[in-house]
């Protein structure tokens, strides 16, 4: 049902990281519940490919910026959703600065665009505020075992940052801010090359390479599909009242690194063999998250198994990695593309 902003017409809502992976599925759900979308992004790891087929949306406008610069906008807004980060460790540490950055200035200012316009405001934040964890499952009362000097830290102190402006702007009145804490999330639209687990491992099956493992692969990770991600943040941003805390959004089936590989191997047939490498510094252990808030206060929970989540994604990067560009810029080399006939998905 379309709810209606303050002004009786639908809501216009902002996405800072809009062309982003998570942030493009988001402007997609909200434009077909019939919000107006402002989408801000950087296009630091965004893709204007992402939002290409809203490009002639009439409830849609793309405005590039950094949130880093963003200090007013030229029309009300009756909520804010801050996407805007590089999420993958190999992208957020490639200026780490800059990820830092992003994540306490670019959010001030979006807290301060909140505040003007009277917003609510939802921060996405990160399973990595729980660092490499001593308590499993993570709930959201657990502070976390962070690295605070280490090569996470842009990310993950920055994220701990964001947290607690907005947790100081709600105390003070000041603003109605959500705190969502994501954890790894895949689909389609993940760039190809971003280095996170999973993009890896289904890319590297389809183009014949060797499976990348960090480590002995006896690592965990929790892996959401992204509609069910993005249907939690859409919950949180309209609860009432304000749950005033974070709330971890994530699917709870745990695997190991090696069982994934298992999984795309089984789903890409591919004659690739598995290269093990060094395991990143502070690289967590374990990760799951304990979703009883999420399902309590907003009555939601992931709907798409691993499986049928990782057969939809392999079937977007087999249609996709012979036409799109590869890392925003350049174009897949041949050699990927003329794979693209030979491949199939085993389910
Ligand atoms: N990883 C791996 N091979 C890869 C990429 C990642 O074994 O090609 C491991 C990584 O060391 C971590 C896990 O997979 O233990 C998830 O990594 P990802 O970068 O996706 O996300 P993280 O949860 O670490 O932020």
């Amino acid at each position: 049902m379309l709810q209606k902003s303050r002004n009786g017409k639908g809501r216009s809502v902002l996405v800072a990281g809009g062309a982003g992976f998570v942030g493009s599925h988001l402007c997609d759900a909200l434009l077909s519940r019939g919000d107006r979308v402002l989408c801000v992004d950087s296009f630091i790891t965004g893709s204007v490919t992402n939002v290409q087929p809203l490009a002639n949306h009439p409830q849609f406008r793309l405005i590039e910026a950094d949130i880093c610069d963003l200090r007013s906008i030229d029309e009300p807004v009756d909520q804010i959703y801050n996407l805007a980060c590089a999420a993958s460790p190999p992208q957020y540490q490639a200026d780490p600065v800059h990820t830092m950055m992003t994540c306490v200035a670019g959010t001030g200012n979006l807290l301060a665009l909140a505040e003007y316009h009277n917003a609510s405001f939802l921060q996405a934040s990160t399973s990595e505020v729980y660092g490499d964890p001593a308590e499993h499952p993570q709930r959201e009362d657990y502070r976390g075992n962070v690295s605070c000097t280490g090569p996470r830290a842009c990310y993950d102190e920055g994220k701990r940052a964001a947290e607690a402006l907005c947790f100081d702007l709600v105390r003070a009145g000041r603003v109605d801010a959500r705190v969502a804490r994501i954890f790894n999330t895949y689909g389609p639209r993940m760039q190809p090359h971003d280095g996170r687990i999973i993009s890896n491992l289904l890319v590297q099956a389809i183009t014949g390479k060797p499976l990348t493992i960090y480590g002995s692969g006896q690592q965990t990770r929790s892996f959401c599909f992204v509609s069910d991600l993005v249907a939690g943040l859409m919950a949180l941003m309209n609860v009432t009242p304000n749950p005033q805390g974070p709330v971890n959004l994530g699917n709870p089936g745990e695997f190991t690194i090696n069982q994934l590989a298992e999984m795309v191997h089984a789903m890409v047939p591919t004659a690739a063999r598995i290269a093990y490498h060094p395991l990143p510094q502070d690289d967590p252990q374990r990760r799951r998250p304990d979703i009883s808030k999420a399902k309590d206060l907003l009555g939601w929970e992931p709907r798409v198994p691993l499986a049928e989540g990782l057969r939809q994604t392999a079937a977007w990067f087999i249609a996709t990695l012979g036409t799109q560009p590869v890392s925003g810029k350049r174009r897949a080399p041949p050699s990927a593309r003329t794979r693209r006939s030979n491949v199939s998905i085993g389910v």
